[in-house]
C-alpha cells in the first residue's frame, strides 16, 4: 500500500534499523521504544488486522518475535520480554499495518501495564464462553484452515 509507512519501510523508501528479515517478515527497532531494543515484527504483505495474516506468516511473526526476545535477554541483558499486538484503534493500534511488538523488560524498568482485573457477575463467565465457542465453531467450520 502506497500510503502505509510500514510498506514503505519494506520497499526501502523510508529508513529503518533492521534486525531481521526473511521471505515473510521484517523486524526493526521501534523509533519510540518502551525500553531500548524494542522491536516491531511485521508481515511483508500488507494486512491491517492480524486476523487476515496467513497462518505461515503469523506463525513466523510469533516465532521470530520470541527469538528476538531471547536475543534481547542474552545480548542486551534484559530479564524478560512482552509480545504485544494491538488489533484495531480501540486497542491502541496507530499504524494500520499489523505488527508484533517485542518489548524487552527488566525487573526494575519502571514500566507497568495498566492491567485491571474485573470479576464476572453470576452466570456471565459461562455465558460468555458459550457465545464465543459457538461463534468460533461456526467460523472455523466455514473458513477451514
Ligand atoms: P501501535 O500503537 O501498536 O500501532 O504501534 C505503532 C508503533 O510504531 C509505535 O510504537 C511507533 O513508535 C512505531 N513507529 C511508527 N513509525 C515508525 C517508524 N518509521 N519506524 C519505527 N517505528 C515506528
Ligand atoms: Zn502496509
Amino acid at each position: 500500500m502506497d500510503n502505509c509507512i510500514f510498506c514503505r519501510i519494506i520497499k526501502g523508501e523510508i529508513p529503518a534499523a533492521k534486525v531481521y528479515e526473511d521471505d515473510l517478515v521484517l523486524a526493526f527497532l521501534d523509533i519510540a521504544p518502551i525500553n531500548y531494543g524494542h522491536v516491531l515484527v511485521i508481515p511483508k504483505e500488507h494486512h491491517e488486522s492480524s486476523s487476515t495474516i496467513p497462518e505461515a506468516t503469523a506463525g513466523r511473526m510469533f516465532r521470530i518475535g520470541s527469538r528476538i526476545g531471547i536475543a534481547l535477554k542474552r545480548k542486551l541483558d534484559y530479564d524478560a520480554f512482552n509480545l504485544h499486538l494491538a488489533d484495531g484503534t480501540a486497542a491502541g493500534q496507530v499504524v494500520m499495518h499489523a505488527h508484533l511488538h517485542v518489548v524487552p523488560r527488566g525487573v526494575e524498568d519502571g514500566f507497568h501495564w495498566n492491567w485491571r482485573q474485573l470479576q464476572y457477575p453470576d452466570g456471565k463467565l459461562a455465558e460468555t464462553a458459550a457465545t464465543l465457542a459457538e461463534r468460533l465453531a461456526a467460523d472455523i467450520g466455514q473458513s477451514g484452515k
